[in-house]
């Protein structure tokens, strides 16, 4: 079987990247392993930049919108940043993911599911679909395997620099506020947060991440922690266990082969959000990929210039974002305390929420140190972690 590029992995990243090499004029095969796209552990919170970046504007996928956050401190001291409008969505990803596989065979794209990627060799792809062996001779393979990706191993492409464990249900919950999203630091979920997302009447998507032991750290928050136990009605309609790759490593493409998305590791280390950083890679991805086909030049020199544009794109906030995750995790309960309590104040707040971005956290945090001297007394407590 013939084609110019096959697009390995039809999550969010992978349509993207396979709709955009078909509007560049590649012949483009997508293949997803699973029977169904679209079942991916998420909490399908996205900002309403991602949805625009992601091309679908609004439909049957949007489940909620959220204009804030509660953020609690471990001694449970919360504070409210309210965008005072509609700053993100929560999807469902079934619908989501459907409709940008559908998006990429309309631009082209030939979608193949139950069709898992088992080997590469001599650029030679072998696919396993519904019993049969299938042999694809691809000019260029995109990988966008998600976070244990084959494409990046047979590739002798690095890995994330770590991956974090994941854990979500969704239950019956006293949602606080329909449109704010709830989330509680310190040891609770050690290295990162615990989140509660309203879904719709009376349910919500509450889960955590961590650095080890996830399903131990959530079975005690549900059944022990102060505000959520309470909340929680002890039952759920759902379980979702997913790891979150952090940190891209040096190189992302190789002779023939382009990564993108969760199997690079292109995810906001500060809130593990993966989609919009997915799709606007695997745009790039596509783009460089047809262009690379047309030129019939898909050296790995020729491709580096993915590499480039991604990293012009997002990579210094990727790095910044990966700095606040690794300070913020060597912090105690007591620090985090401290930290809430600095932030807690009407002006500081407002300036969260004039520039708060999920996006690109930096803004905010580069406002606060130019604008908000009083946060100066925190210095102490982050010197002590970046030391
Ligand atoms: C618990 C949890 C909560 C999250 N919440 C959010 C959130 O609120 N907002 C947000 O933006 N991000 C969130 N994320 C991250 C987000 O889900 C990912 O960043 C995003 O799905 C990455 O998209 P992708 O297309 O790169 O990979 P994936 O969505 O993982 O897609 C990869 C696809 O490749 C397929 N595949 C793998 N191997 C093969 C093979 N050999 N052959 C064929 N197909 C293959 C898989 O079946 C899969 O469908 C969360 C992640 C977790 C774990």
């Amino acid at each position: 079987m013939e084609c110019d590029v096959v697009v390995v992995g039809a999550g969010p990243a992978g349509s993207m990247a396979a709709k955009y090499a078909s509007k560049g004029g590649a012949s483009v095969l997508l293949i997803e392993e699973r029977q169904e796209i679209g079942k991916k552990a998420c909490t399908g919170l996205i900002s309403t930049r991602a949805l625009n970046e992601c091309e679908i504007g609004l439909g049957r996928w949007i489940k909620n919108r959220i204009r804030g956050a509660f953020i609690y401190s471990p001694d449970g001291t919360g504070i409210t940043i309210d965008g005072k409008e509609t700053k993100a969505y929560v999807i469902n990803r079934k619908i989501f993911d459907r409709e940008l596989a559908k998006q990429a065979v309309k631009a082209g794209a030939d979608l193949l599911v139950k069709a898992k990627a088992t080997g590469l060799k001599n650029g030679k792809l072998n696919i396993l679909t519904q019993g049969e062996s299938l042999e694809v001779n691809p000019k260029i393979i995109i990988g966008a395997d998600g976070v244990s990706s084959r494409v990046a191993k047979w590739a002798g492409l690095g890995r994330a620099k770590k991956v974090l464990g994941g854990v979500q249900i969704e239950g019956l919950y006293d949602v606080r506020d329909q449109g704010f999203v709830e989330v509680f630091i310190g040891s609770v979920a050690p290295g990162f947060f615990v989140w509660a997302v309203p879904l719709e009447d009376g349910i919500a998507r509450i889960g955590l991440c961590t650095t080890a032991n996830p399903l131990r750290h959530l079975r005690k928050m549900l059944k022990s922690h102060p505000i959520v136990s309470r909340r929680y009605h002890g039952s759920h309609l759902s379980f979702e266990v997913g790891g979150i790759p952090l940190g891209p490593p040096e190189r992302t493409t190789a002779e023939g082969t382009i990564l993108v998305g969760d199997a690079v590791a292109q995810v906001k280390p500060t809130s593990g959000g993966g989609i919009y950083t997915g799709a606007l890679c695997a745009k790039i991805a596509g783009e460089v990929a047809a262009a690379a086909v047309r030129e019939g030049d898909v050296s790995a020199k020729r491709l580096a210039e993915y590499e480039r544009r991604w990293r012009s794109a997002i990579g210094r906030e990727l790095s910044i974002g990966m700095k606040i995750h690794e300070v913020m995790g060597k912090l105690s309960d007591s620090d985090l305390n401290k930290v809430i309590k600095a932030l807690d104040d009407p002006g500081i707040l407002d300036t969260i929420s004039q520039y708060g971005d999920m996006d690109y956290p930096s803004t905010v945090v580069k406002k606060l140190i130019l604008a908000k001297p009083r946060l100066l007394k925190l210095s102490g407590v982050l010197a002590k972690a970046i030391r």
